[in-house]
């Protein structure tokens, strides 16, 4: 099965909003079975619209749009989808109860007569109820092809995407595609890549996508389809065995799961918990463990010292310790971990400072300098770090880093291993007092 998807809204195209929908579309399509082979960025043109349908149908079976499906005028995908395949329009009654029941749940007062758009489906199309929302996504049959209509407010899109249009997909594709998945952190893609050469030869060629992101690299296999389900099973073994065997330690999970999740299971297990210290971060890293539902079993709260007063009179840094080595170094990184350890009462304490930029290098301590500490009972992690790009990516590299300091402490590895990623200054650090 052959998928377009078009994303459909003047937002997308002026470029206020991020064309997350595709992204998460794509990725939904391509494992339920589907493979993608277009995608346009569409106005809200009725025009347009048909032109870009049209385009679609020449080249896919199934076409996707998302965005166009609220209340105001200018939304009139359900108006232009229809037109174009000379389908008739009509309330859908189950629809028009469920927009009524949510207005007089959450609003105050009648219902503006415009909300009542909502409930315009395609005469003759399937209506797949919103859970979250008021515009239903619909299916439509259309020449043998299909084209399913959902909104463009993310959750709304992902919410029906997930109950019904990935089952539909699997069905109708026939296919199901499966996974080998293997996630690295504090390894450059290029490394790994190196260590791996031989893995899809030693799964009889498989495909082998190496995937990074947040400061980890994703190795995912993808198994043959033409295979019996144990051997499937084999071969995923096989395949996670071979990266773990030479990606070592460097391996933080073999599932779908976040680093956080694992560092959070790893402290569970324990019956630990952790606070954390952050001044370049300043929440993230609270941010990303809190992520994690659950996360209040081990997480026991955090400090954003940004100042050098918050440190000293928050965190425990002793003033002498900023005085001789500045706010961002190692040994203001160790206290900060140790400090809020102290103060919070807990096993584990991590502490992050660093200079995220575009302002405040210095030549010994350019952007991107980065100290981060894990602390606990079997004593003090520490990592000094050169981190490149922009003032985000150094502030996520950062809480990325100081996760997998706690995690090689939880774990009782080494603080850092051969073919870590994550260099260290090039100023050694000054002498410790
Ligand atoms: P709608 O009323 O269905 O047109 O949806 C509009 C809302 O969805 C706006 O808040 C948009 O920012 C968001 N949105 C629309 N298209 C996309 C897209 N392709 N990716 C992410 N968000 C989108
Ligand atoms: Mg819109």
């Amino acid at each position: 099965m052959r998928a377009e998807v078009l994303s459909i809204g003047n937002e997308v195209l002026s470029g206020r909003t991020l064309d997350t929908n595709f992204q998460f579309l794509a990725r939904l399509l391509e494992e339920a079975g589907a493979r993608v082979v277009g995608h346009q960025a569409v106005p809200d043109e009725e025009g347009a619209i048909a032109e870009a349908l049209r385009l679609a149908f020449a080249r896919a079976d199934l076409v996707l749009t998302t965005g166009g499906l609220g209340p105001t005028p200018d939304d009139l995908t359900v108006e232009a989808v229809s037109a174009a395949l000379d389908l008739a329009t009509m309330f859908d009654a189950p629809t028009l109860a469920a927009v009524e029941a949510r207005w007089a749940r959450l609003m105050r007062g009648p219902m503006p007569d415009r909300n009542r758009r909502q409930a315009l489906v395609p005469a003759g199309a399937t209506v797949w109820p919103n859970p979250v929302g008021s515009a239903p996504g619909v299916l439509i049959a259309h020449g043998g092809k299909h084209v399913a209509l959902f909104p463009g407010v993310p959750e709304e899109m992902r919410a029906l995407a997930v109950q019904f249009l990935a089952p539909w997909v699997r069905a109708a594709s026939g296919r199901t595609v499966e996974y080998a998945l293997v996630r690295t952190v504090g390894i450059a893609e290029s490394v790994l890549e190196e260590r791996l050469a031989g893995l899809s030869a030693a799964l009889g060629g498989a495909w082998v996508a190496y995937l990074p992101g947040q400061g980890g690299v994703d190795v995912r296999v993808t198994l043959p389809e033409d295979v019996a389900p144990e051997e499937r099973a084999r071969l995923a073994a096989r395949a996670r065995d071979y990266v773990c065997e030479r990606a070592g330690d460097h391996v933080f999970a073999t599932e779908d799961r976040t680093l956080e999740e694992v560092v959070g299971a790893l402290l569970t297990a324990q019956s630990a918990h952790v606070a954390v210290a952050e001044s370049c971060t300043g929440g993230l890293l609270g941010g990303r463990i809190t992520a994690t539902p659950g996360s209040s079993v081990y997480f026991e709260g955090g400090v954003e010292c940004y100042s050098n007063a918050s440190k000293v009179a928050l965190c425990g840094v002793r003033p002498e310790t900023l005085e001789a080595h500045g706010a961002v170094s190692e040994e203001t990184a160790r206290e900060l971990a140790e400090g809020i350890r102290a103060r919070f009462g807990v096993g584990y304490g991590v502490g992050v400072t660093g200079i995220a930029g575009p302002d405040g290098g210095t030549p010994e301590k350019p952007v991107g300098t980065v100290h981060v500490a894990a602390t606990g009972p079997q004593g003090t992690y520490h990592r000094a770090m050169r981190l490149f790009g922009n003032r985000a990516q150094v502030r996520e590299r950062s809480v990325t880093a100081a996760l997998e300091l706690l995690r090689r402490l939880l774990k009782g590895l080494p603080p850092t291993t051969p073919g870590a990623m994550f260099t260290p200054p090039a100023a050694p650090p000054a002498p410790r007092p």
